[in-house]
């Protein structure tokens, strides 16, 4: 059975191929292609003038000639850019046609390759354009999680090109009355980095169907190393895509905002469809004993990472979204399917050229059949053995606002408890966890009730206000704590997803605009907009101290202390010392989630407070000495 022999020390001596020109590249006189296909006992290239595979003809069509390591290559003069093209494969006597692995442009819905001369895509003044995230560690993030869709797609978004990557980088729109919306709302906010969910090609939205028609987050990839067409104005001309994303990419630059992509590499849309896997069936996949699809993810298939072919693959499509596309930052969706040696090799590589790219994972513990005897897999456990990257913390997650997705459980915000867990998740080191770097605490992301709707289904009796002290408490906790605060786009104006009916949605990767765009009237609503300005005072007071964003465990260890002993439902931490070469520091925090004020004492000195449950910034409020009173439901952070 070939998929157990692809696995096999014989298969991968022959058959691992280490050039960097698989693909097509492209030169003006010229274009070379190489395809790697081991299995095939003849391989050719066909070029089209459409990237509709409804336009059938080819206009040529040429054998390719068999080369080391299991590669066909294939040479055409001329000047190529723009021409469609698909390789074609003879295995046990069937001919299979597909997209080129390698794509870095496509077609119509992906289903074509198309040769590109990259450096034509390239906005102006693309070769000064850089990151921003220079001598910074990852604990100085402050991370976005956003659907391009979502942020413009409102009606009252004022953003000209809706649904699209050019929607994202607008400057100067507004509400209709004058809040600022889209990128503008996104700066002074204050994150540091956008996270996009899946913005490389995928296949769940139709691009030939008209805008707007249909919504999908886009975990189903179809071309790892081209944009989404559907985000661009034009998906059938394949530069479009390219030169729109790195517009996007460069005017957030020109704004002082890192881009983060989700990347998707776990599994792929349709499993045999996937383009690898019809040129050299079954090898991107891991199959069972019985030559059945694992799916750990329930998506169909897990990706078969321990393979040399697939693990170069992975590192190719980072390093070339890094390289072409200066992208700053990756999540990793499901890593708990990749495996470690794969991770590893990404942040060596990538981190090589790259120093200040920074890596996270959703590392949840996955099953799924590996395909050799011993093989790691890049879930949080094993995060010690993954130096280049940080993890998703369901940890603090689950402590702060309760286990599950749905409606089901409550938290620390919404009826208290789990003191325990959230001493650690303050020090950014759960269970799980041992260095702050490595811990992405959040509340809410893509997946799941949105915090809003988490808190109404957990205290469905409380008021307006009192829901909105919830969600605060909750902010206060994770945008301060040690580590990488990530947030959902909107949790910042009391995001909700709700259907017609009013009910809330937990999984809403393809329910309409109308559900899931940020709804930017509310910002207008003076309890939005305060909430809003709540965010904003959490995330500067954490920029403007170097004790919150602690690079390591020694750090944290030596300069935080926990206050023993408060009572129950409430924690107070005191963060003091000489701390990163700054002046020195003394912070001191404490979260009330009783329903009833608390008196707390304090360490002797006059204490000015910056945050408590309504407003937050580094202004100094007010100043106390000796104990303070802290309100329900409420978070005091002051300063000495
Ligand atoms: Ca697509």
């Amino acid at each position: 059975m070939i998929p157990k022999v692809y696995s096999s020390d014989d298969f991968e001596s022959k058959f691992t191929y280490s050039g960097d020109d698989l693909g097509a590249r492209w030169s003006p006189e010229k274009t070379a292609f190489r395809l790697w296909a081991p299995t095939a006992s003849k391989a050719g290239l066909r070029l089209y003038k459409s990237g509709n595979i409804n336009e059938k003809s080819p206009y040529l069509e040429i054998p390719m000639k068999e080369d080391i390591k299991g590669t066909w290559v294939a040479e055409v003069s001329g000047n190529l850019n723009g021409a469609f093209y698909t390789f074609f494969v003879i295995i046990d006597g069937e001919e299979r046609e597909a997209c080129d692995p390698y794509a870095r442009a496509v077609g119509l819905n992906g289903e074509r390759a198309m040769v590109i001369d990259l450096s034509a895509t390239n906005p102006e003044g693309w070769e000064n354009d850089e990151g921003v995230f220079y001598d910074k560690c990852i604990t100085d993030a402050v991370i976005y999680e956003m659907h391009v869709r979502d942020l413009s797609s409102d009606e009252n978004s004022g953003i000209e090109h809706k649904g699209k990557f050019l929607g994202v980088c607008e400057s100067g729109r507004k509400t209709p009355g004058g809040k600022s919306t889209g990128m503008d709302h996104i700066k002074e906010l204050g994150i540091t980095h956008v996270h996009l969910l899946p913005s490389f090609d995928y296949g769940s939205v139709d691009e030939s169907k008209p805008d707007g028609e249909q919504y999908n987050w886009g975990y189903d990839p179809m071309n790892f190393n081209v944009p989404e067409g559907s985000y661009a104005t034009s998906a059938e001309d394949g530069a479009v895509r390219i030169k729109e994303m790195k517009q996007m990419v460069k005017t957030l630059h020109e704004n002082k905002l890192g881009v983060v992509m989700d990347m998707v590499y776990n599994h792929v849309y349709k499993t045999e469809e996937f383009c690898l896997n019809k040129l050299v069936p079954g090898y991107f996949s891991r199959t069972d004993e019985n030559g059945k699809y694992s799916a750990g993810s329930g998506c169909g298939n897990d990706t078969a990472s321990e393979r040399s072919m697939v693990k170069k693959y992975i590192v190719d499509s980072v390093k070339y979204w890094a390289d072409e596309y200066h992208i700053d930052g990756f999540r990793f969706d499901l890593s708990g399917l990749l495996d470690v040696a794969t991770m590893n090799e990404i942040t060596r590589v990538v981190h090589g050229e790259h120093p200040n790219i920074i890596f996270y994972c959703e590392g949840w513990m996955m099953d799924t059949h590996v395909t050799k005897p011993i093989v790691e897999l890049a879930h949080q456990y094993n995060s010690e053995k993954m130096p280049g990257c940080s993890f998703f913390s369901d940890t603090v997650r689950d402590a702060l606002r309760g286990r599950s997705f749905g409606e089901e459980g409550s938290g620390f915000i919404t009826g208290g408890g789990f003191e325990s867990v959230l001493k650690k998740c303050f020090f950014g080191m759960p269970d799980w966890c041992k260095n702050p770097a490595k811990s992405i605490n959040y509340v809410s992301c893509h997946d799941g009730l949105t915090l809003f709707d988490k808190i109404g289904a957990a205290v469905p009796d409380a008021d307006f206000a009192e829901k909105v002290k919830r969600n605060n408490l909750a902010a206060a906790f994770y945008i301060l704590a040690q580590g990488v605060p990530l947030m959902l786009a909107g949790e910042e104006m009391l995001r909700v997803k709700h259907h017609p009916d009013g009910k809330a949605e937990h999984n809403s990767y393809n329910c309409p605009d109308e559900l899931n765009s940020i709804k930017w009237l509310d910002l207008e609503k003076p309890e939005y907009g305060k909430v809003f300005d709540y965010y904003k005072g959490l995330i500067a007071f954490r920029k403007a101290h170097g004790a919150l964003r602690l690079r390591n465990a020694q750090d944290v260890c030596s300069h935080i202390t926990i206050i023993e002993d408060t009572k129950p439902n409430t924690l107070a931490f005191h963060i003091w010392g000489n701390i990163n070469g700054e002046t020195a520091e003394a912070i001191y925090v404490i979260y009330n989630a009783n329903k009833t004020e608390e008196e707390f004492e304090l360490p002797i000195g006059n204490w000015h407070i910056c945050i408590d449950g309504e407003t937050a910034g580094t202004d100094i409020l007010y100043s106390v000495e000796g104990k303070i009173t802290v309100p329900a439901l409420s978070a005091v952070v002051m300063i000495k």
